[in-house]
């Protein structure tokens, strides 16, 4: 018994340890959970997204941050007065360490399954970025997180089911190889909504990459941003919520019950990727360096 006592710390120590990175502790500040719409909540920290969707036959978890991020998500999970047990799947943007770095703490926690892409898994279940990532050069350390254990595949149009909830898997890799956005249908009584969990669609990279030397990847990238610019959207929360302005329409939905409903949220918050990806270019094609 203590044995099993002292390896679960053990764990529980590997899989929290924090991620250092300049940003990292503004992403990680905590931030209470609240309601998106219906049974769908955010539950992540002020600079990652997290989304649980509640349904009559389990939980399902979208993201889980950076490995520091998971006992912050566990407790707002725990506080709306949900189990963890009850969590059935996790799902994932993408397989980069501040989205995915938490996950393998959230499993343990969970015990749910990671559901995700094949090249999203085959990077989760090494810990690291996938092959061809254009922030690899970073370096294999750098791009380094808890490996999980329990990952399936799922093809790009698929569904996941839960109580009643169908999520769809949209491929969206560009970012990075593997990335996945998903969508469902929320509903509260008989108002209903598209909710979509939105992929990063920045063109980021290490400084010896250039898009520009790798024109199947930005051709990924745009397929991805008008992938998500054409989907379902009355609500969209991006993997860094910021992207979307996720906090200032909460906060504007204190005098607007509204605000966080815009169906061309989706195209707006796609442009976005568009814009950052041409200024790469332009600059990479100025300067002769990215
Ligand atoms: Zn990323």
């Amino acid at each position: 018994m203590i044995e099993i006592l002292l390896l679960a710390a053990a764990a529980a120590t590997v899989d929290t340890t924090p991620i250092e990175c300049s940003n990292c502790a503004a992403w990680n500040e905590p931030q209470a959970p609240f309601r998106l719409h219906g049974d769908s909540w955010y539950v992540g920290t002020r600079g990652l997204s997290a989304v649980l969707v509640a349904t009559p036959k389990g939980l399902v978890l979208m993201d889980g941050g950076l490995p520091q991020s998971a006992p912050l998500i566990a407790a707002n999970i725990e506080s709306l007065g949900f189990r963890l047990g009850d969590v059935r799947f996790l799902l994932n943007s993408h397989p980069h360490w501040d989205h995915a770095g938490g996950l393998a703490a959230l499993q343990r926690l969970t015990g749910a399954p990671v559901v995700t892409s094949a090249i999203g898994a085959e990077a989760m279940r090494r810990g690291n970025s996938p092959h061809g990532d254009p922030q690899a050069g970073f370096g294999e350390k750098a791009n380094d997180y808890p490996p999980i254990a329990e990952v399936e595949t799922i093809e790009d149009g698929a569904t996941v089911q839960v109580g009643g909830i169908t999520f769809t898997m949209h491929a969206t890799p560009g970012h990075t190889p593997g990335g996945t956005t998903w969508t469902w249908r929320s509903c509260d009584g008989d108002d209903c909504r598209d909710l979509v969990f939105a992929d990063s669609l920045t063109a980021v990279s290490s400084p010896d990459y250039r898009f520009s030397e790798h024109p199947g990847q930005v051709s990924q990238l745009r397929t991805s941003i008008a992938r998500v610019a054409a989907l379902p959207c009355d609500l969209v929360v991006s993997a860094h919520p910021s992207a979307v302005g996720l906090f200032e329409k909460l906060a504007r939905r204190e005098q607007d019950p509204q605000a966080m409903f815009d169906p061309r949220s989706c195209v707006a918050y796609a442009a976005g990727g568009t814009s950052w990806l041409d200024k790469r270019l332009a600059d990479e094609a100025g300067s002769g360096k990215p």
